[in-house]
C-alpha cells in the first residue's frame, strides 16, 4: 500500500466507483488506482457463470437495468447492448400465483372478481376510503391508503417485515412508492423503464469495459483507511459506508443484509420466471430466483440453478440503508464531519450516500459528480 501514487483513488469497485474511473481516465486522462476490498470488480451488480449449470447469475440479488433518463442511457450503452429480457414480478402467496405489482389481474384473482378497470378502482377505492390520509408519514399508512386492508395484508406486510426486520410503521413511505397500483393488465415491474434489459454479456463484461483504459488499474483485497498515507495528487474518491470510514465515532448507521442459498436442480425450468416473492411471514425467504430466465437467448442445458434469499441484520453486508429519520441524521453527522475536514475526499454511491438508488440513479450520480471533479480539480 505504501506504494500507491495516482492523480486519483477510488475506493470500491462498484458502478459509482467504475463510471467516475472511467470518466475520470477518458476525458481528464489522469491516472486513477481502484482499491477494491473484495476479490472482484463491480460491487454488488457482479455477475459470474455457474459451472455446473452454465447459467450467468447475480451474486448479490437479480438486477435489471432500467431507466428514463436519456443521458445515463447515452452513457452506458457505450459499453454494451441490452438483451430483451422485461422484468415480471409473481407473487406466490398461500401457493397460489399473483401478479406484481398489484393490476387488474391480481385485483380480480384476488378477490375473485370479473371488474374492469373503472370498476376495480371503485371497487378498491371503497376499500381505501378510511385510510385516506393528506401526509401519510410512513410505509404502512402509505400502502393503506392506496391497496386497502386485505391486499396489504396478503402481499405488503409480511413481505415488508422480512425484508427489513421492522414494523412498516417505522419505514419511510418512500419505499411503497417504488411499486406502481395497476387497474389495467400491464404486468411489468417498473414505472421508469423507457430502456430495459440485462447487458447482453452480463454485469461483468460491462465493469471490465468501463475500466479498459490503461491509466486505471485496480487493486483487489484491499481495505481502504483515512489513516494511510496516499499519494494522492488529486482527489479520494470513497464509495463505502461513512460510519466504517470513521470508526463509527457518530454511531452505527442501520443497514438490511440478505444472504442467498444457491440450489442446483435436475430439470429444465423450476418456476417459470426470474423472481417469485413469497410475501408469507411464515416462510423465511422473500423470493427465488431463477437467473436462466435473465438470457433467454442463451443457450443452457436442461438444468437449472434457484437461489433463494434471506433477509438479514448485518451491517457488514450492506445493501439497503434503512432511510428512516434516525439514521438520516446519523448519516448527516458523517457528512458533515467529513466534507469540513477531509478537503480532498469525496464520496458518493449507494452506499456512501445512504441512499436506495437503483443502477440509472447511480450512473446519473457519478455522472454529475464528475462534472463537480471537471470543474474543481482539472
Ligand atoms: N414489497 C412487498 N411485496 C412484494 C414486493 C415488494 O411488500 O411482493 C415492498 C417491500 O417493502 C420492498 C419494497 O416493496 O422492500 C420495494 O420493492 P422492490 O422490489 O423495489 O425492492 P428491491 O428489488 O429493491 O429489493
Amino acid at each position: 500500500m505504501k506504494n500507491i501514487k495516482t492523480d486519483f483513488l477510488i475506493v470500491g469497485s462498484g458502478l459509482y466507483g467504475c463510471v467516475i474511473a472511467e470518466r475520470i481516465a477518458t476525458i481528464l486522462k489522469k491516472k486513477v488506482i481502484i482499491i477494491e476490498k473484495r476479490n472482484h470488480i463491480g460491487g454488488n451488480c457482479y455477475s459470474e457463470i455457474d459451472k455446473e449449470t452454465g447459467i450467468e447469475f447475480h451474486k448479490y440479488g437479480t438486477h435489471i437495468f432500467h431507466t428514463s433518463k436519456k443521458n445515463v442511457w447515452n452513457y452506458l450503452k457505450k459499453f454494451t447492448s441490452l438483451n430483451n429480457y422485461k422484468h415480471q414480478v409473481l407473487s406466490n402467496y398461500k401457493s397460489k400465483v399473483y401478479q406484481m405489482p398489484i393490476n387488474l389481474e391480481t385485483i380480480n384473482k384476488f378477490f375473485n372478481q370479473k371488474l374492469n378497470p373503472v370498476k376495480a378502482e371503485l371497487f378498491l377505492k371503497k376499500k381505501t376510503k378510511k385510510f385516506i390520509k393528506k401526509n401519510p408519514d410512513n410505509f404502512e399508512e402509505k400502502a393503506l391508503m392506496q391497496i386497502g386492508k386485505e391486499l396489504y395484508t396478503a402481499f405488503i406486510k409480511g413481505y415488508t417485515e422480512k425484508q427489513w426486520g421492522k414494523d412498516p410503521k417505522k419505514l419511510p413511505s418512500s419505499i411503497f412508492n417504488r411499486l406502481p397500483i395497476r387497474f389495467n393488465y400491464n404486468k411489468t415491474y417498473f414505472k421508469n423503464a423507457d430502456v430495459e434489459g440485462i447487458p447482453s454479456n452480463g454485469y461483468t463484461e460491462v465493469f471490465k469495459k468501463l475500466t479498459s483504459n490503461p491509466l486505471i488499474s485496480i487493486i483487489y483485497n484491499k481495505s481502504f483507511n483515512l489513516k494511510q498515507k496516499y499519494m494522492v495528487n488529486k482527489a479520494i474518491i470513497y464509495t463505502g459506508p461513512l460510519d466504517k470510514l470513521l470508526n463509527y465515532k457518530f454511531g452505527q448507521l442501520e443497514w438490511r443484509s440478505v444472504k442467498f442459498k444457491k440450489k442446483v436442480l435436475n430439470r429444465r425450468d423450476y418456476q417459470g420466471t426470474s423472481v417469485m416473492n413469497f410475501p408469507e411471514k411464515k416462510i423465511k425467504f422473500t423470493r427465488i430466483h431463477e437467473p436462466r430466465h435473465l438470457h433467454t437467448d442463451r443457450n443452457y442445458k436442461d438444468k437449472t440453478l434457484i437461489i433463494k434469499e434471506f433477509p438479514e441484520l448485518n451491517s457488514n453486508e450492506p445493501y439497503y440503508p434503512i432511510n428512516d429519520k434516525k439514521n438520516r441524521l446519523i448519516h448527516s453527522k458523517y457528512k458533515n464531519y467529513l466534507t469540513k475536514n477531509y478537503k480532498n475526499l469525496i464520496t458518493g454511491g449507494r452506499l456512501a450516500d445512504y441512499a436506495y438508488y437503483d443502477m440509472d440513479m447511480t450512473i446519473s450520480a457519478a455522472l454529475k459528480k464528475f462534472e463537480f471533479i471537471k470543474k474543481k480539480l482539472k
